[in-house]
């Protein structure tokens, strides 16, 4: 199989918003008047984003969905992709579940895959993507306020629970196991909450690098710093029963891999995040506030405040 029939049988797929797409030396595409293009890139190597024997179906659905997770943290629509990969071999059944995975997200999210590179190497997919947002509604980690909300979406530690558990770090039996590791396989990118968003969060963040890692970088771009609650973290019953463990409470609050936002707000728009909560159909929780100090401080189970370093989390390194 040539390269040229290798991208046309795994990576060429009608598109829906695209004036020319994959086949040509660049594709071409239209912004809707009074909008932005936000433009982000994301690259998922072998044996350092992903085991290089993982389910392709999953890596095809991730690869896309933690770009698309960007958009969501900004406000922004995801519109186009772009995807360079970097094969060892040619491997039909592989490259096939694996587009079958991408393109699974592609539609979910109503993306057009446009183009791309594809190349013989250690095993990389580099995905860019390109969403469309109101000119100048972005919603950026620097617009945090003192005396702002800090609120998070969904649960937080599934993810980094069952990667522990894939590298044999933590020990859960087979039906716990299944109940949480979708979070890591399958990310379900925030993009109408990120939408929704527009005019009320002050600044907002996806959670790749774990909880307080991703808050740091909101607090280093808003100069200032924040009080958060464990108990009020919002986490899976999984989670919950094995909380009194300090390598638990670490995946809650330094695991990566969530892909939930993370959002600030304006105290008098706490109803409206409530009903957002509802007709969304997303659990939204209040962990915290913002402060004038610069530093994040975390209260434990019993109000006691955690020795966050401990986490391995290191504010402003
Ligand atoms: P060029 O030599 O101009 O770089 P390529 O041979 O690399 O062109 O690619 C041919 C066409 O296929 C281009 O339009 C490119 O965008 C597209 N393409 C290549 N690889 C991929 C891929 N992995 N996914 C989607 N489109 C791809
Ligand atoms: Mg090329």
């Amino acid at each position: 199989m040539s390269e040229f029939d290798l991208i046309h049988q795994h990576f060429t797929r009608p598109t829906r918003h695209t004036n020319l797409s994959a086949g040509d030396d660049a594709a071409l595409i239209s912004i809707t008047k009074g909008m932005e293009l936000a433009v982000s890139a994301d690259m998922l190597v072998a044996g350092t984003h992903f085991f290089a024997d993982c389910d392709p179906y999953q890596l095809g659905w991730k690869s896309l969905a933690v770009n698309i997770s960007d958009m969501a943290a900004m406000g922004a629509n995801p519109r186009w992709a772009t995807l360079a990969i970097a094969l060892p071999e040619v491997n039909e059944p592989w490259l096939a579940e694996f587009s079958k995975g991408f393109f699974a997200c592609a539609d979910d999210f109503n993306v057009d895959l446009i183009g791309g590179d594809t190349t013989r190497g250690p095993l990389t997919i580099s995905v860019q993507i390109m969403g469309e947002i109101p000119a100048g509604k972005a919603i950026k980690r620097s617009g945090a306020k003192v005396n702002d909300e800090i609120w998070i979406s969904g649960t937080l530690g599934d993810a980094a629970m069952a990667l522990a558990v894939m590298q044999q770090r933590f020990d859960l039996n087979s039906s716990d196991l299944n109940k949480i590791e979708n979070a890591l396989h399958a990310p379900q990118p925030r993009v109408k909450l990120g939408q929704a968003l527009h005019g009320i969060a002050s600044s907002a963040i996806d959670i790749s690098d774990g909880l307080l890692a991703d808050l740091g970088h909101i607090l280093k771009s808003s100069k200032l710093g924040a009080i958060i609650r464990l108990n009020q973290v919002p986490i899976s019953n999984i989670v919950h029963k094995n909380l009194h463990l300090k390598q638990v409470k670490n995946m809650v609050l330094a695991g990566g891999d969530d892909y939930e936002l993370c959002f600030t707000v304006p105290s008098n728009k706490h109803a409206e995040i409530e009903n957002l909560s509802k007709t969304l159909n997303l659990a939204l929780s209040h962990i915290g506030h913002i402060t004038a100090s610069t530093d994040l401080i975390v209260h434990g189970l019993d109000n006691e405040i955690l020795d966050i370093k401990e986490t391995g989390f290191d504010h402003f390194n």
